[in-house]
């Protein structure tokens, strides 16, 4: 039998995690209306915290999988802000991808080191196979140019995985990733972008102009351009089917705050859910709350599958695809709903409910947008190849 129930420690960590997210949110709109400013590394009250991190230590097989913890916990916290940790995260999407594609002593070499991840360029973005960025090998040496933009964590990383082109008449299976540590000549950050939401996130652009570096940042190392199939290509995008749930968590954690705050704010009008009457004994504002809950249900059932998948070392390049899109379609659709039913005090900065709206748009765009994930999973259920199916 399933059993979703949470132990002692699961329930510890999680009123830790909201504990801290309440915190967090007292941060979160000044840093919103100070967009150029970034994130603390740590909160002040950070000494009065532990790190919940390092209460999942405790955890045994008794407790519920880290791969299941790992998605609650991102909501938890979600709930409180987009941006604002007690203390910053460690990693970035780049360590994801050495963990996936480095060789042992890659991954030993830069394991801890902060490393965002750099595919996206002013002319290509969902299809990365169109990648212009060229690295050229030159005795031991690579030589890098392109230019990079929207990448997260980019201006605190310590480093970035760069994707490039080996031959670019060869398409996915002449592109690889290089690891650029920040300080490598030719390599700048050229400024943080401006965004609609999350405009605390660190969200940086960078040129790399003859930017030389050692041979072996190649990640993986593997030099070869198969003449048929993609290469390393779809091993580096399997990066991607760990950290798409995960993305869809951060994504439900914002829509559960605004649908905890318009909750709150009609039942402060006399307007609560009758559970116990029928779908025609309710309002429509009562039913629209019921049917909000159950979309994000909804979503966070399908991150907690497509996670716990990758946590038993399964395959997941479906199921990831599928949390990714219908998380981010609900993060987008619950925020909006929830502003639908808090009419003006959904739009005042007063509250944080337009905010979250704001920053609840990103889920549906970055690590794919909702359409490529929906190109994947036709491809996967109907057996279509990428070049069959585009
Ligand atoms: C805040 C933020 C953080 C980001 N972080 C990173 C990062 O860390 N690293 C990184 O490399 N990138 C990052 N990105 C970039 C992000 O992954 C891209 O924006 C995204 O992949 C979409 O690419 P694009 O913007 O070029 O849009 P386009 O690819 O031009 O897409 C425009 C529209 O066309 C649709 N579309 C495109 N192709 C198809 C198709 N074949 N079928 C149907 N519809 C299609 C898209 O779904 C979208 O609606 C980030 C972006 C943002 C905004």
């Amino acid at each position: 039998m399933i059993d979703f129930e949470l132990t002692e420690l699961d329930q510890e960590i999680l009123a830790e995690v909201r504990r801290q997210a309440l915190i967090c949110r007292k941060y979160a709109r000044d840093l919103d209306e100070n967009e150029a400013e970034f994130v603390p590394k740590e909160l002040p009250e950070a000494k009065d915290f532990k790190n919940p991190f390092s209460l999942m230590s405790k955890h045994t097989e008794h407790d519920t999988p880290l791969s299941i913890m790992a998605m609650l916990v991102a909501a938890g916290a979600s709930w409180g802000d987009y941006s604002v940790r007690m203390r910053e995260d460690s990693g970035g999407l780049g360590n994801a991808a050495l963990r996936a594609s480095g060789t042992p002593e890659q991954i030993e070499r830069w394991k801890d080191k902060r490393l965002a991840m750099a595919i996206t360029e002013p002319s290509c973005g969902s299809d990365s196979k169109a990648i212009q960025t060229t690295a050229v090998l030159d005795g031991d040496e690579w030589i890098i140019n392109g230019e990079k933009i929207f990448v997260t964590t980019g201006c605190r990383a310590d480093g970035v995985v760069v994707w490039a082109t080996l031959d670019k008449s060869a398409g996915r299976a002449g592109i690889k990733s290089f690891i650029i540590m920040k300080g490598a000549p030719g390599f700048e950050v050229t400024h943080k972008e401006k965004k609609l939401g999350i405009r605390a996130d660190d969200t940086a652009a960078m040129v790399f102009k003859d930017c030389r570096i050692a041979r072996d940042h190649l990640l993986g190392l593997n030099e070869n351009i198969p003449k048929q199939g993609a290469g390393g290509f779809r091993a580096v995008m399997k990066t991607f089917n760990n950290t798409r749930p995960f993305v869809a968590a951060i994504g439900l954690g914002m829509a559960q705050a605004a649908l905890d705050f318009t909750r709150d704010a009609l039942a402060q009008e006399g307007v609560e859910v009758d559970w116990d009457g029928g779908k025609h004994s309710r309002s429509a504002v009562q039913q629209e709350l019921i049917e909000i809950e159950a979309e994000i249900e909804a979503g966070m059932l399908d991150a907690l599958h497509a996670s716990w998948l990758s946590g038993n070392g399964a395959p997941n390049n479906l199921e990831a695809s599928i949390a990714k899109a219908k998380g981010g379609e609900v993060a987008r659709t619950a925020t909006s709903r929830c502003l639908e039913l808090l009419g003006g005090l959904g739009i005042t900065r007063d509250h944080l409910a337009e905010k979250w709206f704001r920053d609840a748009r990103i889920t549906d765009i970055y690590e794919g947008t909702g359409q490529i994930q929906r190109l994947i999973i036709a491809r996967e259920i109907l057996g279509y190849s990428s070049s069959e199916l585009s």
